[in-house]
């Protein structure tokens, strides 16, 4: 709750997907949230297609269907094939990449994975604008407070809270959370260790005009020194191998600059006559080694950061933010079990680990050199098969994300199923509030006495089935992960054990 006018729960850094996705879930569960973003303006062309083109994996689908927020995502209904350059149909189809090597469609054998059945797709893609607005609507519609043009510049905690400045502006929370992006000053200043590995390219994206456009191939291009892609006309990604000097550099980018880069790579004398933006990034990859200090957290690019390869970082912060949602609510509103605040590193940091790895390895085999080259052309082939195609785009898509939870049944630590009633609703329907659900195939009287000592903390769903898996009884949390499950008669025991490991009784 808002204590007053002045001290809010939560004040959030950033107002970018993450920052603005976590105050939506902040905000379901009534917390107190404001939002400090450094930039007047959200728009930027580089939010825009094609450059703010932005792939969404199984999981980030699932938590925006959960929030009655994937409906109002458009884009994705135009644009069908984000990858391909030369759009091809049928099994050829290009769905993704490795390295920017593509796996097809028609070599994804989905029965592979051990996945649980969502009505959900298991990838489509966006525009970082598009959901940005979409977040920002719902945030605003929720009472979230949104200042624009105000940087965090400083905060100071204490035992109670969070004093934060924005330049001469004083701001009190109770908690703050850095989602400030890559460059993140809460992280810089709140005392986190940053731990990983160097660059070894700087990226640039681009949108320029060229004299002789026809010097340069369409498509991805792996040259000697380095790579260039040309999406559409005049956008222009190019990977040069300079260990990220000119990034790290923070000179200005001129079109020169940007002309002597292209020319390089591409062994061309390619000209550029305008330059109308550009950006660069590399392929740093860091990790908070833990994403809490005290009142402080940490979320987003602003927790762990990596090259875009494979587009994977929004995916990643918005997994953060459902993950940490509904337990900084809980904790704030004294109904979190003990340590369910520290479980969001817990859960969260090994699946930044391997994010981190997967983005390191596609650089390995994509410098500029022979034994890159010769890994490379390995994977390539590797790549036209059923099981190596199969296997990239479920690590792609997070169909195999799970967390390493205690329990017993296997379905434990997984996302919850999209459950279908014999009157056409689904459990992910139910889910829209934030809360937790019990839900029970066979209404069992017992289970639902047990759900009523949780108050509006877990909802007790009843009802039978289309297809239930073979499960009487689950227990969901608030972001859809399966806490515990039952085949047959549920044991007391068990049952309760999961439900106090989660959520804290509301009547004992
Ligand atoms: C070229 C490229 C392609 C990509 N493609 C994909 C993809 O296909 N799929 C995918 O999942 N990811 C992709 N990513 C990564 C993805 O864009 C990021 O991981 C994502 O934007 C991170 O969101 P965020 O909210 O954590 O940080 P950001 O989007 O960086 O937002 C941080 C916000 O904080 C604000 N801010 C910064 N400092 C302060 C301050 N001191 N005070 C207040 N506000 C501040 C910034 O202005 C910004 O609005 C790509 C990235 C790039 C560069």
């Amino acid at each position: 709750m808002k204590q007053g006018q002045s001290i809010y729960d939560v004040i959030i850094s950033g107002a970018g997907p993450v920052g603005l996705f976590l105050a939506c879930e902040l905000a379901l569960a009534k917390c107190g949230v404001l939002i400090l973003e450094k930039a007047d303006n959200p728009n930027s062309p580089m939010k825009k297609l094609p450059f703010g083109i932005r792939g969404l994996s199984s999981p980030t689908i699932e938590a925006l269907y959960r929030r009655g927020l994937l409906g109002e995502l458009e884009i994705h209904k135009r644009l069908k094939n984000p990858h391909a350059t030369a759009v091809q149909q049928g099994p050829r189809r290009q769905v993704g990449h490795f390295a920017g090597i593509p796996f097809h469609e028609g070599n994804i054998d989905t029965s592979q994975w051990q996945r649980l059945p969502s009505s959900t797709e298991t990838n489509l893609i966006s525009e970082m604008e598009e959901i940005e607005t979409v977040l920002t609507r719902r945030a605003l519609t929720l009472g979230v407070e949104i200042m624009r043009g105000l940087a965090l510049t400083s905060f100071h905690q204490t035992e109670e809270g969070v004093t934060v400045q924005s330049g001469e502006q004083t701001f009190n929370g109770r908690w703050l959370v850095g989602c400030d992006g890559a460059r993140s000053i809460v992280r810089k200043s709140g005392g986190f260790e940053f731990a990983g590995t160097e660059p070894e390219f700087t990226g640039y994206s681009t949108k320029v005009d060229i004299a002789d456009p026809e010097k340069l191939g369409s498509g991805r291009n792996l040259t000697q020194t380095g790579m260039y892609l040309q999406s559409q006309p005049g956008f222009i990604i190019i990977q040069d191998f300079d260990g990220g000097a000119f990034h790290n550099s923070e000179k200005p980018i001129t079109k020169e600059h940007v002309q002597e880069v292209l020319r390089r790579i591409s062994n061309t004398d390619v000209t550029v006559t305008t330059l109308h933006f550009a950006t660069t990034w590399t392929d740093r990859a860091r990790q908070a080694t833990s994403y809490r200090n005290g009142r402080i957290l940490l979320a987003g690019d602003a927790a762990h950061i990596h090259s875009p390869l494979g587009g994977q970082g929004l995916n990643l912060g918005l997994g953060d933010a459902m993950n940490l949602g509904w337990k900084l609510a809980a904790t704030i509103q004294n109904k979190a079990p003990e340590d369910l605040l520290n479980s969001y590193h817990t859960e969260r940091f090994p699946i930044g680990a391997q994010v981190l790895d997967w983005s390191r390895a596609q650089v390995m085999i994509m410098k500029p050199n022979v034994e890159a080259r010769a890994l490379n052309s390995i994977i390539r082939d590797l790549m036209d098969t059923r099981d190596a195609a199969t296997y990239m785009a479920g690590r792609v898509w997070g169909i195999f994300t799970h967390y390493d939870l205690d329990g017993t049944h296997p379905f434990v630590g997984y996302s919850v199923p999209n459950f279908e009633f014999i009157d056409g609703r689904r459990i992910g329907e139910f889910m829209q509030d934030g809360h937790g659900i019990l839900l029970d195939f066979d209404t069992n009287p017992s289970l639902k006495t047990l759900a009523n000592e949780y108050g509006d903390r877990i909802k007790y769903v009843s009802g039978p089935a289309n297809e239930r898996l073979g499960l009487s009884s689950v227990l969901i949390r608030p972001d859809g992960v399966i806490a515990w499950a039952s085949d047959g008669e549920p044991d007391e025991q068990s049952i309760k054990k999961a439900a106090s490991k989660w959520f804290t009784q509301f009547i004992s």
